[in-house]
């Protein structure tokens, strides 16, 4: 089974073609959580995987990356950021624990003007400031 393919990973597959079929059952192109949650419940379930990436770090748009260049230091998801629709059903499935911080604030939405939100765990704040802004 092949999951989504362009360029590189074609080029890999052709050159070691035989060793793939013989070796292994699935080839995942891509490891994002979706690819690298795929790969673990294809293997517990008994089949051979590889999972093929052409970046350099796995995690696909989850990734932590270092994009300022004035605070390269600092590390931040320029994709998802937000765990919201993991299922914990899915959680479980895997074993898995992540260390979770939560944010607080949450959300700042700037404007071209000295308008912005800031929302955090206050919540008459934030209404307040739905009232105003709106
Ligand atoms: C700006 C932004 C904000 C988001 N915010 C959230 C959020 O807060 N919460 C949330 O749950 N979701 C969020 N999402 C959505 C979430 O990032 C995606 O749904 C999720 O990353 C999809 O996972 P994926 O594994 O399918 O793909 P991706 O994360 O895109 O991973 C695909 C992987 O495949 C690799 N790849 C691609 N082509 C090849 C190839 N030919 N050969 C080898 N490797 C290849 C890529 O390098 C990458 O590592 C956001 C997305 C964006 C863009």
């Amino acid at each position: 089974m092949l999951a989504s393919a362009s360029g590189i990973c074609w080029k890999f597959l052709n050159q070691h073609n035989n060793l793939m079929k013989k070796a292994v059952d699935i080839i995942i192109v891509g490891a994002g959580h979706n690819g690298l949650v795929s790969a673990i419940l294809l293997a517990r379930a008994g089949l051979k995987v590889i999972v093929l990436e052409e970046k350099d770090t796995v995690g696909g748009a989850a990734k932590t990356e270092f994009p300022f260049t004035k605070v390269p230091t600092l590390g931040t998801s320029t994709g998802a950021y937000l765990l919201g629709i993991m299922s914990p059903e899915l959680i479980r499935t895997l074993g898995v624990e992540f260390p979770l911080l939560r944010r607080d604030p949450h959300y700042f939405l700037p404007t071209t003007g000295k308008r912005y939100l800031l929302f955090g765990s206050d919540h008459d704040a934030m209404q307040n400031q739905f009232i105003f802004f709106f």
